[in-house]
Order: structure tokens, then C-alpha cells, then sequence
């Protein structure tokens, strides 16, 4: 990577590595299926044509960029590049195509851009999105654990080598049909130091997983981040859906408030101190309810996201000790990950595509119905022409039965990822407000809030990361910012 500047050209990767990485052409793949939208572009389940080994190409986007090669996929394979470990995802390999390119179905693609570039991984059969989203799909606690554990393994492993992730979530934990899981998408990540704490961006993690200190406008910050959006995941699979589905800031920052209490120097010394603290800080009394809330939770479960959820990042409990948790240690203890169940793959992108089908189905047989009502109103819905004849149409539900809404987000059905990245408006300026404070203006919400650069990063507007939502152009949101 030693050539790999902002502007390093296509075919200029890697040439302090072995001679093949980044000189093979995506050719030698025959891309077999789409299985992600990626913030860079398209994720594919490939073969490799040569040995027939099955592979995942995640092409960077090119057509957005004015900087030359994305320096957030620069830093995503420098990054993967030194991480060697079974709980993380393996990057094989570099590949270019000299365009003009095909695309995913063989048609040629009019970009304009006519190199491209992937990144090989070893192909992984679900991300736990995916996976959880299944019909009829229940986590047990033993397959809970066993996941659980693998999550914080992989974690310890990049925080003990100075990576933080900052977009762990659902979509980016893979898991193999022999019940390894791994994280994936280090599009976000960054290397720290532990000696010398530099200022960092706090336009990082999807909303719903994201700590307080980010949201009360932190920019020094460390593993601990990671940590809470772990105690995220791991109540989300205990409870059956997420825990904190904020649709803006505010309200991000007041079901946290809600459930874990309010901050102040008592619970979180130093607090008072973070830009935002005086915006956000709630106007009435909020107590922790955290036990009482999960106090069906089994007892070390409850322990454990007590401590992953502490609000003081400080305090909050680190990867290596959360592996020494009780949690781990006591009955009935974690399932070997070779007899976890074996599932057709499933990916975010294919059950979200599955789910739309689904409701564009059960639309169409209801204005069929209101423009020819039927004498027998069970006979079966019309079939929508246009439906892929293998398409599931039984209730795409979630494991625990609750149906996402059919606008915003819901259990793993929200368009891809709540909002991560910066807007337009001044910060925070229409959510509700922690503590029941009037919509917009007063309380100081909203107006002159400190550290967004260009008129502050949180536009309302449900701007997530993901592609589908953002255009994708990762690097203009981040690419100059730590
Ligand atoms: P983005 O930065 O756009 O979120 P990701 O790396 O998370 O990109 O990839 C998007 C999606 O593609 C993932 O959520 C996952 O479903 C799928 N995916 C990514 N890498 C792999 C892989 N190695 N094997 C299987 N699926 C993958
Ligand atoms: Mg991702």
C-alpha cells in the first residue's frame, strides 16, 4: 500500500505486495449473484474460475469520485491488510477490470468510469441481519452466546491492534454455514493510539448502535465505542429487535436516555464537559431502567449489558473482559459453532429485496381486490407478473414476529442503516428532544451547537451510510476527516 495515496491509479495497488495482488483481472472471477449494495458499490458472490472457489467481490465506486481512489477503501484494505484472525473477514486479494465493464448481468455498463476495482474476500453465507431477518428464525441461547463470544473475540483482536471499528451493526457481522462469525466492512475503521488520543470524527457509527459521548458530539474517543454498539447487538438478539431505533439524534440520544438514564457527573465524571452535553442534557430526572426493563433477561446476560451499556465510556466493559464475563462461563454454555444450524444464505440485501417483493405483492392483490372485489375473499393473491417465479411469498417475518413498518426503520428491516452521516441542517434540529422539550428551537436545541463544520453534519433527512441512502460517496463524507 505504500503507493496507495489518494490518487494511486487503478493497477497501482499493492506493489509492495507479492506480485499478483492487484495485477489480476476481475475475469477470473465469473460473478455468480448480487448480494449486497454496497457504499462503494456492488457485492457479489463470485467463482473463481480457475479452482471454482467460491468468493465475495465488493467493487469499489468509482464514479463519484473527483479524488482519485477512495481514500476510505484505501484505508478499509490497509487496515484488513495487517488484521489476521478467524473473527475477521479475510481479504484475498485486489482484482481491476479494464473496463468497460460488464455488469452484474453481463450487460455492458455505460459508467463512465472504465476501470474498476474489487476486493476479494472468502464468501460468508449470511450477515446476522440477514440471518435474523429469516422467517421463523429464533437465536437459542447457547447459538446466542456462541455468536456473542466470536463478536467480542474478533473485537479484542482489532482493538489489541490499535483498530477501532466504529460500524459494527448487524449487516457487518458475516457468519459461514459452519457458524463462524466475522466482522466485515471496515469501511469506517481507523488505527488509534493509545498514548496519544487524537481528535477523531463523531460522524461515525449507523444511528441506532452509535455511544452517547459520539452523540453528545465526542471527538476523543477509543474502543469503548465498539463496546456499545456490541451491548446494541447483544440486547437487539435477546430481545428480538433493536433496542434504540432513533430516527434522528435527538431522539437517538433520548431512548437512550430513557432506558439507561440521564448523564451527569455522579454516573459519568467529566461529562458536563462534552461539546453537547448542555444541549442534550434532559430537563426532567431520568432514572436507569435497564434491570427492569430486561428483568426477564437471564441474570448474566442482564450483568453483562449492564456493563456494555454503561453511558460513561470509561466505565463501560472492555472486549477482553467481557470474554471473562459469567455470561460465558455458566450453563447452558456456548454452542460449538460447527452445530449451529446450516442455512440457505441470506444477506440484508436479498431478505430487504424479498421483503419489498413481498409488499409490492400484497399491494397489487389489494387494488386488485378494491378494482374487482372477489366473492371469496381467501381465494390466493393474484400473482404480480413481474414476480421472480422461486420468490417466497409466505410473511417475511421477523424472528420474533414483529413486522417492521412499512416506512422507517423496524426489526432489520429499515432501509439500509439509520442515519450515520453528516447533512445539511445545524445539528440535531428536528427530532424530539431528550427530556420532552418542545420541537425545534428553545431549550438551545438545534441552534449553534458546536464542532459541525459546514453547518453542522445531521440534515434530518434520514441520510444513512448506506448506499441506497447516500449515493454512496463515502469517501466526500469522511475522506478528510479522522
Ligand atoms: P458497505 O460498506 O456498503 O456496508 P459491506 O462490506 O458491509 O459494504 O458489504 C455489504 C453487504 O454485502 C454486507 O452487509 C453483506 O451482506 C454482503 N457481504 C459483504 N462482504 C461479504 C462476504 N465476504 N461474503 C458474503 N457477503 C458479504
Ligand atoms: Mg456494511
Amino acid at each position: 500500500m505504500a503507493a496507495a495515496g489518494a490518487l494511486a491509479a487503478p493497477g497501482q495497488l499493492n506493489l509492495t505486495e507479492s506480485p499478483y495482488w492487484g495485477s489480476r483481472s476481475v475475469d477470473c472471477f465469473e460473478k455468480l449473484e448480487q448480494i449486497g449494495e454496497g457504499t462503494y458499490g456492488q457485492v457479489y458472490m463470485a467463482r473463481e474460475i480457475k479452482t471454482g472457489e467460491i468468493v465475495a467481490l465488493k467493487k469499489i465506486r468509482m464514479d463519484n469520485e473527483r479524488e482519485g481512489f477512495p481514500i476510505t477503501a484505501i484505508r478499509e484494505i490497509k487496515i484488513l491488510k495487517k488484521l489476521h484472525h478467524e473473527n475477521v473477514i479475510k481479504l484475498k486479494e485486489i482484482v481491476t477490470s479494464q473496463g468497460p465493464e460488464k455488469d452484474d448481468l453481463g450487460k455492458p455498463d455505460d459508467n463512465k468510469y472504465k476501470g474498476g476495482i474489487y476486493m476479494v474476500f472468502e464468501y460468508m453465507d449470511h450477515d446476522l441481519t440477514g440471518l435474523a431477518d429469516r422467517p421463523g428464525i429464533r437465536f437459542t441461547v447457547p447459538q446466542i452466546k456462541c455468536y456473542m463470544r466470536q463478536l467480542l473475540t474478533g473485537l479484542h483482536y482489532c482493538h489489541i491492534n490499535q483498530v477501532l471499528h466504529r460500524d459494527i451493526k448487524g449487516s457487518n457481522l458475516l457468519i459461514d454455514n459452519e457458524g463462524n462469525l466475522k466482522l466485515a466492512d471496515f469501511g469506517l475503521a481507523r488505527s488509534f493510539s493509545n498514548e496519544h488520543q487524537s481528535n477523531l470524527t463523531n460522524r461515525v457509527i449507523t444511528l441506532w448502535y452509535r455511544p452517547p459521548e459520539l452523540l453528545l458530539g465526542s471527538t476523543k474517543y477509543g474502543p469503548a465505542v465498539d463496546m456499545w454498539s456490541v451491548g446494541c447487538i447483544f440486547a437487539e438478539l435477546l430481545h428480538g429487535k433493536p433496542i434504540f431505533p432513533g430516527k434522528d439524534e435527538p431522539e437517538q440520544l433520548n431512548k437512550i436516555f430513557e432506558l439507561c438514564g440521564a448523564p451527569d457527573e455522579v454516573n459519568w465524571p467529566g461529562v458536563s464537559k462534552i461539546p453537547w452535553y448542555n444541549n442534550f442534557k434532559p430537563t426532567r430526572p431520568m432514572k436507569r431502567r435497564l434491570r427492569e426493563v430486561f428483568r426477564h433477561f437471564d441474570r448474566h446476560a442482564l450483568e453483562l449489558l449492564e456493563r456494555m451499556l454503561a453511558l460513561d465510556p470509561a466505565q463501560r466493559i472492555s472486549a477482553k473482559d467481557a470474554l471473562d464475563a459469567e455470561y460465558f462461563w455458566t450453563d447452558p454454555p456456548p454452542c460449538d459453532p460447527k452445530s449451529l444450524p446450516k442455512y440457505e444464505s441470506s444477506h440484508e440485501f436479498q431478505t430487504k429485496k424479498k421483503r419489498q417483493q413481498q409488499r409490492q405483492h400484497e399491494e397489487n392483490a389489494k387494488r386488485q381486490k378494491l378494482q374487482h372485489p372477489q366473492p371469496h375473499s381467501r381465494l390466493p393473491p393474484i400473482q404480480q407478473s413481474g414476480a421472480r417465479p422461486q420468490m417466497r411469498t409466505g410473511p417475511n417475518q421477523s424472528m420474533h414476529g414483529s413486522q417492521p413498518p412499512v416506512t422507517g426503520p423496524g426489526h432489520y428491516g429499515r432501509p439500509r442503516g439509520p442515519p450515520v452521516g453528516p447533512g445539511r441542517a445545524p445539528p440535531y434540529p428536528s427530532g424530539g428532544m431528550p427530556g420532552g422539550a418542545p420541537r425545534g428551537g428553545g431549550s438551545g436545541y438545534g441552534v449553534g451547537a458546536p464542532n459541525y463544520p459546514q453547518g453542522g453534519p445531521y440534515g434530518g433527512s434520514g441520510a444513512g451510510r448506506g448506499s441506497n441512502m447516500m449515493g454512496g460517496n463515502r469517501n466526500q463524507q469522511y475522506g478528510w476527516q479522522q
